[in-house]
């Protein structure tokens, strides 16, 4: 039983490579699943194109890594606290690069690991971490006191990122100078907020590097198919469907992380008609499924049991047969597949 990513490998990494090729000095991010991919894999294609330096999310993640075979720098992206678990043991490790956002946590590493390489990351629109621009001046006591590796901007994905790049690094640059490492812009962007400033910038990536190739095919299995009667109960919850029809029973639920429905961004109008529509779904108690089957996402009979969607077909005849492959939408960073297949 299972629930398969496939990787046109050739594919694939020709879309990683154009990437790369797009921006130099571009800094590969692997974090939570990998991607859906996993750790493993991500380790391998960033050893592949030779990337000097890797980053992931929280300090945990340094280790597994490094099981997984990479030898080089890793940065750790999510902003620095004390009591996360390996962060301070981590402060003393020459391959790792920490990212700061307060003067608290700043003059408490100067105390414990002077030594350390860190990135000092400035408050953005985002407002995740990072120290406010108000802050910057207070820096000038703490400078002595550790490995400045530059200054990190984390962006939000809509707006005039380019602009509140340009704004943040000057202001930062005016304090002190260095490297600006940022993430959600373009190549071409990242290209001309360096030559605008005068120093290296670094692009981080993960999405797009990894995810935004059409070479990764996601499938579910057909595992069981019965025939339902108009009104007849199926299911935990013992539903009665609104036709008669089939009661498809296909890999993947919540331990692969197949949800109810996946929060979106609705961003147009068309997609907020059509959210509205699969909550009017919802209330007659069906709901839209990520599966597709006859070229037709399904609709889930009930919310997915840990690894197994039923899913109502209705019709006389059952388009598919046990054990197809059928497509199913996923979102990545939720995804855990049975099997990854990479040809
Ligand atoms: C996760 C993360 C990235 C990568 O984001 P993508 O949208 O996957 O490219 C970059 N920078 C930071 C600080 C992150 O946490």
């Amino acid at each position: 039983m299972t629930l398969k990513l496939r990787i046109d490998a050739a594919a694939w990494r020709s879309h990683i490579d154009e990437i790369i090729a797009d921006v130099p000095g571009l800094v590969p991010v692997t974090k939570g699943n990998g991607y859906g991919f996993g750790l493993d894999r991500l380790v391998a294609e960033a050893q592949r194109i030779d990337a000097e330096l890797l980053a992931v999310g929280m300090p945990t993640e340094v280790a597994l890594v490094r099981d997984a075979g990479w030898d080089r720098d890793i940065l750790v992206l999510t902003a620095w606290h004390s009591f996360q678990s390996d962060a301070v043991e981590l402060l003393r490790d020459p391959q790792v690069i920490t990212t700061v956002g307060s003067l608290a946590d700043l003059a408490e590493i100067a105390e414990i690991a002077p030594q350390a390489r860190i990135l000092v990351e400035i408050e953005t629109s985002l407002h995740r971490h990072g120290l406010p621009t108000s802050d910057l001046t207070r820096l000038t006591d703490l400078w002595g006191d550790f490995a400045f590796e530059g200054w990190t901007i984390h962006l939000p994905m809509v707006g005039d990122q380019f602009a509140e790049a340009t704004r943040l690094a000057r202001q930062a640059l005016s304090v002190r100078r260095g490297q600006v490492w940022v993430s959600h812009l373009t190549g071409e962007e990242t290209r001309r907020l360096a030559d605008d400033l005068g120093c290296p910038v670094r692009l981080r990536v993960g999405t797009k590097l990894w995810l935004h190739s059409p070479a990764l095919e996601t499938t579910a299995q057909v595992l069981d198919i019965h025939r339902i009667g108009f009104n007849q109960p199926v299911g935990y919850w013992q539903k009665r469907l609104p036709r008669a029809g089939w009661v498809v029973v296909v890999s993947g639920g919540t331990t692969h992380g197949v949800a109810l429905s996946v929060p979106n961004m609705a961003s147009s109008a068309r997609r907020r008609v059509r959210n509205l529509a699969e909550q009017i779904l919802n209330a007659t108690g069906l709901a839209r499924s990520p599966f597709t089957i006859a070229g037709r996402q399904q609709l889930f009979i009930e919310p997915p049991h840990m690894q197994e969607s039923l899913l109502f077909v209705p019709g006389r005849t059952c388009p598919v047969a046990v054990g197809d492959q059928v497509p199913v939408q996923l979102r990545m960073t939720t995804s855990y597949f049975d099997e990854v297949v990479i040809e």
